[in-house]
């Protein structure tokens, strides 16, 4: 498979780092609020890469932290009247029910800050050690002069960073450029360390978890494009200072989703939650993977009804598919054909090129196309059951699955019931019926 490289601006191929296996980590949310449609994506961006390297035989360790400690909670806390755990916690909660409303599997490894200080502590105190963080007052800043390769991932030139940097130079700081890995604290949630009592600069959290998971280097490290810098080239230098290492061989940066033309923020207020969307969660889904990874996204109400027209598509013709042959007794989870090869190698191939999703909607809505045909004329129980196990297979590798129940024998005699129904047009029965049928997940 290849995938672009944000370190080496190159479309490479992914080689793991032990055979077999690839280890993914993605930055994760500040648990302060709900998160917007704009925030999911990274979610359903790592998730649908780890399905397709799954489908292609990879087992694949996923993490992506949570950030716990932070003043935003602290904050919201304070304006919900609740502790900074408990608000913590309620946020967390709420992300990992966004996240399944996604179709994402929530199987993750969650670290949260508030369980690695120990390990944060030690990180940064090496840091100091080695020359390549200084202790001033309460706080501690990493020293990026320290770093030759200071700018690697975003492309920027040290010395133009720190030229741009001068403006906002502190007195606790040797430079503007430098950034804290411990600060003093004395509110909220502190934990005591040898510079006194405080709270873990947010860049630090990211390597030291990665570390402690993954016993170090990583295959794939990833978020948002926001997060290049300067979050992920701060990673890199704490990183390489101690560990001589990019953390990472691929990086991997989803592009955002604005609202309209504008870009979609909290503090502006124009987001829709995830908790809030009113479509079906598969039908955003779609709408995501119908763009290229590393385009931004314009979301509209029109584009959105768009997506829900294309989705419903797609469930009609699998649930006429799977009805039939439920119906007929034809399922045949080995069944083959070359139709159903041709359609998933086309699929295989858009995915393996930098995981083009739009593609590979297409060679989903090109079964559909074929299942139409089939099922209007020949029946070909084979070509049907062969379609089947592909397009079943391709939508939960993108999270769209529709999940059909096969008809016990009192449910097909309520099928058939409903069918008499509708021909003899006893509307009142039918809708009944249907009702019955669709709770009991025979219909969508
Ligand atoms: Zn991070």
């Amino acid at each position: 498979m290849k995938l672009y490289n944000t370190y080496t601006n190159k479309i490479e191929e992914l080689k793991p780092l032990k055979e077999g296996v690839i280890t993914i980590y993605y930055c994760g949310p500040t648990v302060y609020n709900y998160i917007h449609i704009g925030n999911a994506r990274p979610i359903i961006f790592f998730d649908t890469l780890k399905k397709y390297l799954e489908h292609r035989g990879y087992k694949v360790i996923m993490a992506s932290n949570f950030t716990d400690i932070n003043e935003k909670i602290l904050n919201q806390a304070k304006k919900e009247n609740i502790t900074e755990e408990e608000c913590a916690n309620k946020y967390i909660k709420a992300y990992l029910e966004d996240v399944r409303f996604l179709g994402a599997d929530d199987s993750f490894i969650k670290p949260k800050v508030s369980e690695t200080i120990n390990e944060i502590m030690e990180f940064v105190n090496k840091l100091v050690e080695k020359g390549a963080a200084y202790v001033s007052g309460e706080d501690v800043y990493y020293r990026v002069s320290s770093n030759p390769k200071y700018g690697m991932l975003s492309n920027r030139k040290i010395d133009e960073l720190i030229q741009g940097a001068r403006v906002e130079v502190r007195e606790e700081k040797e430079s503007g450029l430098d950034f804290a890995l411990w600060k003093g604290f004395h509110e909220g949630i502190t934990y005591r360390s040898k510079w006194g009592e405080g709270r873990p600069g947010w860049h630090t959290e990211c390597c030291v978890m990665i570390n402690k998971i993954f016993g170090g280097m990583i295959d794939i490290h990833g978020g948002g494009t926001d997060l290049i810098f300067p979050h992920h080239e701060n990673e890199i230098a704490q990183n390489e200072s101690l560990y001589n290492n990019r953390i990472a061989n691929y990086w991997v940066h989803n592009a955002r989703v604005n609202f309209g033309s504008e870009k979609m923020s909290k503090s502006i207020g124009n987001v829709i939650w995830v908790k809030d969307l009113k479509c079906d969660p598969r039908a955003y889904r779609l709408l995501v993977l119908s763009f290229p990874y590393r385009n931004i996204i314009n979301y509209t109400e029109e584009l959105q009804n768009q997506f829900d027209t294309e989705f419903l598509r797609i469930k009609q013709a699998y649930q006429k598919l799977f009805l039939h042959l439920d119906v007929n007794n034809l399922f045949d989870d080995k069944a083959k054909s070359n139709i159903s090869d041709e359609i998933m190698n086309k699929f295989d191939q858009a995915n393996e090129n930098d995981l083009n999703t739009p593609n590979g909607i297409t060679a989903i809505n090109e079964a559909i196309k074929l299942i139409n045909q089939e099922l209007r004329q020949n029946k070909d129980s084979q070509i049907l059951s062969s379609l089947y196990n592909v397009l079943t297979e391709m939508l939960h590798i993108y999270g769209l699955d529709i999940k059909l129940e096969k008809m016990s024998s009192e449910n097909r005699l309520i099928y058939e019931e409903w069918n008499n129904a509708r021909i003899r047009k006893d509307f009142e029965v039918a809708d009944k019926l249907r009702k019955l049928l669709v709770e009991r997940n025979i219909l969508i």
